[in-house]
């Protein structure tokens, strides 16, 4: 259970950085003025990754489509962390250049 609420707090600060918004350019929910619900996504896929430039907030429907757009999402999802958090984004680099050895 412990577990289960830090995970909680966790996502909620995830969303908290991405300021509670859907972080596709092109949501259709986005500026309407509606609440939508939100969840994190794994940009990789990976759920055991849980690094914070893996994860990014996304309303349900923006989640829906990355399951059928598995490539392009990855790529554009990773594109807005890399931009938006730059920090988040070296440990990513660090990762990939030792995935590469
Ligand atoms: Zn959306």
């Amino acid at each position: 259970m412990k577990e289960l609420d830090d995970e909680k707090k966790y996502f909620k600060a995830i969303k908290k950085r991405d300021n509670f918004e859907c972080q596709n350019p092109e949501c259709r929910n986005r500026g309407k003025g509606k609440p939508v619900r939100l969840a994190v996504h794994y940009i990789d896929y990976d759920k055991k990754n849980i690094n914070p430039w893996n994860l990014i907030t996304l309303c349900l429907g923006c989640r829906i489509e990355t399951r059928y757009k598995k490539e392009y999402s990855q790529y554009v999802y990773e594109e807005i962390v890399r931009l938006k958090y730059p920090n988040d984004w070296e440990h990513l680099k660090k990762k990939r250049l030792k995935v590469k050895d």
